[in-house]
């Protein structure tokens, strides 16, 4: 295939914080490429997100998770059931996050489908677990997690996915770290989760956080996700690029 014709698409389905400000979605990223699918953490309302864009359960190849926190990823067993029931798939869904994601999703599956859960799946799920650090390939999409500061007793990952040329990173929920200037060097788009505005935390980001750091992060395009009221409500003062749901960009 011609270089110059292999475009990656972005689509941004839940661009909220954990309590859907903005009446925004839960946290979720479609990632598209030549061959395949992934999602960018799978928040509760990854599902309906997915059916708003005509997209189907059973498209998805790939979850990527960055953290074991509700609005990340209690979407999956709704993925899951509608996988069975809904749009039923044959082709293996594969879940990589940090560790514990194996166990946890097994868990909330069990509580919210006690029956349907005691069941085998018609379809291969394989749960990938990374501390961060190694590189993991699935299909065409490699995956690399980094520890970021937000949770303390469980890993929190930011999240750099390179595909078909492109390279998308994801800070996932995440204090202030160093770590995201270095690994934003030379990536095509990097979606950063903002919080905050006036508050400061060292466990979210805050706009004004991120609006010091602007020019040292080596990304073409930086867009924010993960939306607070404090950054809804001055919006208007936000000079950074703010994504929305349904918010679609070819990287
Ligand atoms: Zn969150
Ligand atoms: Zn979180």
């Amino acid at each position: 295939m011609d270089e110059e014709l292999v475009s990656v698409n972005l689509k941004f389905l839940g661009t909220g914080d954990a309590f859907n400000t903005r009446a925004q979605c839960h946290a979720c990223h479609v990632v598209r490429s030549p061959e395949s699918t992934a999602l960018l953490d799978c928040g509760p309302t990854a599902l309906l997100a997915l059916k708003k864009e005509g997209l189907a359960a059973n498209e998805i190849d790939f979850i990527f998770l960055s953290h074991l926190h509700g609005d990340h990823f209690a979407g999956v067993p709704f993925l899951m059931l509608a996988s069975v029931y809904d749009t039923p798939r044959t082709k293996p869904l594969t879940v990589v996050g940090p560790p514990g994601t194996e166990a946890r999703i097994a868990e909330l599956y069990r509580a919210m489908y006690r029956d349907i859960s005691q069941r085998p799946l018609p379809f291969r799920f394989t749960c990938i677990e990374t501390d961060g650090g190694e590189a993991i390939e699935v299909g065409d999409m490699q995956v690399r997690g980094f520890q970021v500061p937000h949770q303390q007793n469980e890993t929190s990952l930011g999240l750099k996915v390179v595909t078909a040329g492109k390279s998308i990173l994801y800070s996932g929920d995440t204090g202030w770290t160093e770590d995201l200037v270095e690994q934003s060097e030379d990536t095509d788009v990097f979606i950063c989760e903002c919080c905050f505005f006036e508050t400061r935390v060292d466990f979210h980001l805050d706009y004004p956080r991120i609006a010091e750091n602007r020019d040292r992060f080596g990304c073409k395009r930086l867009v924010l996700t993960h939306i607070g009221r404090e950054v809804a409500d001055r919006q208007a003062e936000v000079e950074c690029e703010v994504s929305s749901d349904g918010m679609s960009i070819e990287v």
